[in-house]
């Protein structure tokens, strides 16, 4: 018996991912292609267990509230084979849509968080704060926030996030801020995640890049600068783990 970092309550617990598996399958095929809109997710199942494993949570929390961001964000990133999430380029990269602002949402506030709570080596070592428990009350009770609390903004590296697919960067802090707000940069699926930690996010000048409540999520074409950019990056996060 320990305490369900969840819910608080003493409890047996079980093992969960700190990142789904799903998380280390690639979002593009051979012709870099974003899978978005095909059903090839069943695929995902017949692959070996792969991940890290910490006994975090009891059964239902485990099962039932975070299985619930996971198994949405599972068919936003794969689709669910419906066409509910659609995909179409945009000048600025890719713009998802028929996403459930909630569940997903809930679901990028999870991978920091369970990063943050997480004792397992592997993960670097980052401390969120005051905005570790304000993010463990939103993800009990289904709080996803306003849109600009907790954002996160996702960037595709044309030629990197290919060679980078089935790379995972644990998240940590960034040096440099954006808008005098705290970031966390993280590399999931080839994607470039970056989230916005701190209580001023409102005045950030590009909010329309976040995660909309309308379930529009743009995923932003970093052109050729980003691509440098990322190439040092992953270079410096592959010498530091
Ligand atoms: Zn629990």
């Amino acid at each position: 018996m320990a305490f369900c970092k969840l819910c608080n309550k003493e409890n047996k617990l079980v093992d969960s991912h700190i990142f789904p598996e799903f998380m280390y399958t690639p979002m593009y095929d051979e012709n870099h292609q974003f899978k978005i809109l095909t059903t090839e997710s069943s695929d995902i199942t017949k692959e070996s267990r792969k991940g890290i494993y910490e006994k975090l949570f009891c059964k239902k929390c485990d099962n039932e509230i975070i299985g619930k961001y996971e198994d949405h964000a599972a068919k936003v990133m794969f689709g669910d084979g419906k066409k509910e999430i659609e995909i179409k380029k945009t000048k600025i990269g890719l713009l998802i849509r028929g996403i459930d602002y909630t569940l997903f949402k809930l679901f990028q506030i999870s991978l920091l968080w369970r990063a943050s709570i997480s004792s397992r080596p592997e993960i670097k070592r980052i401390s969120l704060g005051p905005h570790a428990e304000k993010m463990r009350k939103m993800l009990f009770t289904e709080d996803p926030g306003e849109v600009y609390e907790y954002g996160v903004v996702i960037y595709l590296f044309p030629q990197s996030s290919k060679n980078m697919k089935d790379l995972i960067v644990s998240p940590e802090l960034s040096e440099k801020r954006v808008d005098g707000n705290r970031i966390y940069r993280a590399i999931f699926n080839g994607l470039f995640w970056t989230y916005f930690i701190s209580n001023h996010t409102q005045n950030y000048t590009f909010k329309e890049h976040f995660l909309s409540k309308e379930g529009a999520l743009p995923i932003i074409n970093s052109g050729e600068f980003g691509e440098r950019y990322i190439f040092q990056l992953a270079k410096d996060l592959l010498k530091k783990t």
